[in-house]
């Protein structure tokens, strides 16, 4: 193309909404699959620029530091660039970030996922929860139709925890199982695989409605074991329940009413868990079940969905604290 098409299409770029510069990245991503996630944000952000401290748009250049923008706040004075108070504050090497995700989208564990980038197991840790806090966030917005919903439970693990141990350190192998305590886990997943989970503080029906208010689509119908949290959960939010007393060996209801699916999603998950990272520490516990859902959802994880993911981070939901 000659230079003179180009600078128009580049002026016009100025004026295209919040929804056309997304189809523009997405379109330009999917010409080169090999584009710089780091690169695709920065010119993303030069286009609109925001303060993240204080969402003033009068922002003036200000340098490079590390091979990035840095824009000065005409408004409160503060310097930034587009990583600011986002999940990828202060990361490096944001041309391997693509890489990087196509070994998620496997479940590549932290040491050949390093080796692939060529980047220190360290990194490697940093990354993956960096971008995992965003998967982690993607809670499906709304259940629709017939719901599975169901607790599990993980046995409390302090992995890769060496300081402030609430116990004496045990012997792999050693630990006596009835001495750990069980975190709650919830998963309520519809026929279309939308999924909504999360480590709960207890069992309760305020502790579920904490997690599930406005994601429950008012003519969902969702099947639940029989408990007192759940009938008070079902009053709360308002939505129809099928009871099921699966302890009394009732496992499925007019034909389509049975938790089979939910309870083979928490098998898997335990699984992959166990049998792929060998357990993970309960403080990333939801990390993991974020990653899972992102496996498991609709339609297949691709590095370019997860690429999305994360654009859709930086440019509709900033966060104050990173
Ligand atoms: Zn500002």
């Amino acid at each position: 193309m000659q230079c003179q098409p180009f600078q128009i299409i580049l002026d016009s770029v100025t004026s295209l909404t919040k929804q056309q510069r997304h189809i523009l990245i997405n379109s330009l991503s999917e010409q080169d699959s090999s584009i710089d996630l780091g690169k695709a944000i920065e010119s993303s952000f030069s286009l609109a620029p925001k303060c993240p401290h204080c969402e003033s748009e009068e922002l003036q250049r200000w340098g490079f530091r590390n091979n990035r923008q840095r824009y000065r706040c005409k408004r409160c004075k503060k310097t930034l660039n587009a990583f600011t108070n986002t999940h990828l504050a202060r990361l490096h090497h944001p041309e391997k970030w693509s890489q990087y995700l196509e070994g998620m989208t496997h479940s590549l564990t932290l040491r050949p996922a390093a080796k692939a980038c060529g980047v220190t197991l360290k990194t490697s840790f940093r990354w993956r929860h960096r971008f995992l806090r965003i998967l982690e966030q993607d809670q499906a917005e709304e259940l629709l139709g017939i719901t599975e919903l169901d607790e599990t439970f993980f046995r409390e693990s302090f992995k890769g925890q060496r300081k402030n141990l609430p116990r004496p350190a045990r012997k792999r192998g050693s630990d006596p199982k009835s001495e750990c305590r069980l975190v709650p886990v919830m998963v309520a997943r519809d026929r279309e695989k939308h999924t909504t989970d999360a480590v709960l503080e207890n069992e309760s029906a305020d502790e579920l409605c904490r997690h599930l208010k406005g994601r429950i689509d008012i003519e969902a119908v969702v099947c639940m074991d029989a408990s007192l949290a759940h009938e008070k959960l079902a009053r709360k939010l308002g939505f129809l329940f099928k009871e099921l007393v699966t302890s009394a060996g009732q496992h499925v209801l007019e034909g389509v009413f049975h938790l089979q699916h939910v309870n083979s999603y928490h098998s898997h998950l335990k699984q992959w868990i166990t049998g792929v990272f060998h357990g993970v520490a309960t403080r990333y516990l939801s990390h993991y079940l974020g990653w899972r859902r992102a496996l498991t959802g609709a339609t297949a994880l691709t590095p370019d969905h997860l690429f999305n993911k994360i654009l859709e981070h930086v440019y509709i939901q900033p966060l104050r604290a990173t």
